[in-house]
């Protein structure tokens, strides 16, 4: 062109999901042309319309945006973003395989083929989704004898760290990126593509396939733990009558240690943590390393413990027998922000309590249609004191701000009984307790 300036590389991003939506509405108000695929119609339908198919805050304006700008578009075709894209990033679900802790790894490798034949020119393809180590450095040689282009397609791995609830912030303002390529070609077409992320002093680390790969399930493994890890000391601060939440707060002090994530409570769920540590250890086993990360089980194990935890704590609460006993279930999400119910510990708790015989009704500010499908025993509220009406007990299960905010007394007036578990540390006991409320959390006597 005639101002001398190199034409920005055409993205596409395969796969609009939580993480793949975000991706293309971020990169096209980034400056870059970004198509976006789904073989999902009906996403692709809403998107094209100007809406986020997801609870994400921020990401509709932006969607909007975008599409006004003419540099962000949708299709269903591979075939169309093989033609227009010169980076195509891949950011297709990797869920957990039923019956088996592997990652079902079929969605990405069936993206990565059918674009790969349509490819018949110099082209990278950039690995975006979680995936266990070693599958980076399979899907290149796919890649190079698929293409009709062959070795002129590349494959490079370029893991996510978004926060759901955070996604687009963390989007344009990572806290660094990390770039798993096998030439410098590649390194150049992904500093060409994050440039304006760059120029803002982020962090790039280079690496091999293999590190690029594990860095994403290391931080993650790294993360679950940490928070099994607060929870394990709540496991022994019920059985001393120690405080839990005190205790946290103490640690955090040492920065060392730091208080992020060091959170006790119900723990963690969602499409990530929990798939990705099990994809790990079952990676581990394959690769004769399942020692190294013979922990995770055990910080998976404590995870599910808080559960079970939670749910004999109501049971223990409305005096042994749930049989008949009206629950207020607060929240559904598996955290604040978030529509997101994949693996969700709040659902799965109002479940157990369900089964076990207790009348459910559940209230979440944005996940009820997500929480509807896939629990349709259970019944649902349209708002946190209309689900706690005549409630023998209530239990908060996602910290939403709302809920944090709920004034006792108002509560207080509506339900059959004052006693609430707080699965989230997230109420003031001693603020609850003053109106009249038996008060019960995970850790604290
Ligand atoms: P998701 O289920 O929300 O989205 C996946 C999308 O891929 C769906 O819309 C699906 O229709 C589409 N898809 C499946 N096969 C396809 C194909 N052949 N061609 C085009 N589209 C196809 O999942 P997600 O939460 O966005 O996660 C995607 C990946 O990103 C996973 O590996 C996940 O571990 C990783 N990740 C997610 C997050 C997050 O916060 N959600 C953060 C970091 C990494």
């Amino acid at each position: 062109d005639s101002t001398g300036a190199p034409r920005l590389p055409r993205l596409t991003v395969i796969g609009t999901g939580y993480l793949g939506a975000t991706h293309a509405v971020c990169m096209a108000e980034l400056g870059y042309e970004v198509l976006g695929v789904d073989v999902d119609p009906g996403k692709i339908e809403l998107l094209r319309a100007g809406q986020v198919p997801f609870f994400e805050p921020g990401l509709p304006e932006l969607l909007v945006k975008a599409q006004e700008s003419g540099r962000l578009h949708f299709t269903t075709s591979l075939a169309e973003a093989a033609e227009f894209g010169d980076i195509h990033f891949v950011c297709v679900g990797t869920p957990q395989q039923p019956g088996s802790y592997a990652a079902d790894l079929r969605y990405v490798e069936g993206a990565v083929t059918e674009l790969a034949r349509h490819l018949n020119r110099r082209a990278l393809v950039v690995g975006k989704s979680t995936v266990p180590v070693g599958t980076a450095a399979r899907l290149a040689e796919l890649v190079r004898t698929t293409a009709p282009a062959g070795d002129a397609v590349e494959l490079a791995w370029n893991p996510e760290f978004l926060r759901e609830g955070f996604a687009v912030e963390d989007t344009l303002h990572p806290d660094r990126l990390v770039f798993g390529t096998e030439s410098a070609w590649a390194e150049e077409q992904l500093r060409a593509a994050f440039a304006p992320v760059i120029a803002q002093g982020t962090p790039v680390v280079v690496a091999d396939l293999p590190t690029a790969e594990l860095v994403k399930v290391a931080a993650n493994s790294f993360l679950a733990t940490k928070i099994s890890y607060i929870n394990a000391m709540a496991e022994v601060c019920e059985a001393t009558g120690a405080d839990v939440h005190r205790l946290a707060e103490a640690l955090a002090y040492d920065d060392r240690i730091g208080g992020r994530f060091l959170k006790p409570g119900l723990g963690f769920g969602g499409g990530c943590l929990p798939k990705d540590i099990r994809a790990f250890i079952h990676r581990a086993e394959e690769l004769d390393v399942a020692q190294a990360v013979a922990f995770l089980r055990e910080v998976d194990a404590i995870n599910q413990r808080r559960r079970a935890r939670t749910v004999d704590l109501v049971r223990e609460l409305v005096g042994g027998d749930l049989a008949g006993k009206k629950v207020a279930a607060l929240g559904a999400a598996f955290k604040p922000n978030s529509d997101d119910i994949r693996d969700a510990p709040a659902l799965d708790v109002a479940a157990t309590l369900h089964r076990a015989g207790a009348r459910v009704t559940v209230y979440d500010p944005v996940a009820m249609d997500n929480a509807r499908r896939v629990h349709p025993e259970l019944d649902y509220g349209t708002d946190a004191l209309q689900t706690a009406a005549d409630a023998d007990v209530v239990v908060l299960l996602t910290e939403w701000t709302q809920f944090r905010e709920i004034d006792p007394e108002a509560m207080g007036s509506v339900v059959s009984r004052r006693r609430v578990v707080d699965g989230r540390h997230a109420l003031d006991p001693a603020q609850w307790r003053a109106a009249g409320w038996e008060y019960r959390a995970l850790g604290r006597n």
